[in-house]
C-alpha cells in the first residue's frame, strides 16, 4: 500500500505536464484559425483585399475588406487615431 501511495503522485504529475502541453497547442491552433477567418472570405474562402482610407477631419481610418470572388463587403471597421 506504501508503494502505491507513493507511486501515485508521480503518475499524477505526468498527467498535469502533458494536458498543459496539449492546451497551449490547443491555444495556439485556435489562435491560427481565427487569424485565418480575419483575412481570408467566409464564403468562398479567397484572400480578402483591405482597404483603408484615412479621414484627416476626425482622425479615424476606416478598414473595409471585400472579397474579390464574392464581390462582397465583410468589414468595415473605423480606427481612431490619437
Ligand atoms: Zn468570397
Amino acid at each position: 500500500m506504501d508503494v502505491f501511495n507513493n507511486n501515485k503522485p508521480e503518475a499524477i504529475d505526468t498527467q498535469q505536464d502533458d494536458s498543459i502541453d496539449a492546451a497551449d497547442s490547443r491555444v495556439a491552433s485556435q489562435t491560427d484559425s481565427r487569424v485565418e477567418d480575419f483575412i481570408k472570405c467566409c464564403l468562398c474562402g479567397s484572400d480578402l483585399v483591405f482597404q483603408h482610407q484615412v479621414n484627416y477631419s476626425s482622425l479615424a481610418v476606416r478598414e473595409d475588406a471585400h472579397c474579390p470572388a464574392c464581390q462582397i463587403r465583410l468589414r468595415s471597421r473605423d480606427h481612431i487615431l490619437h
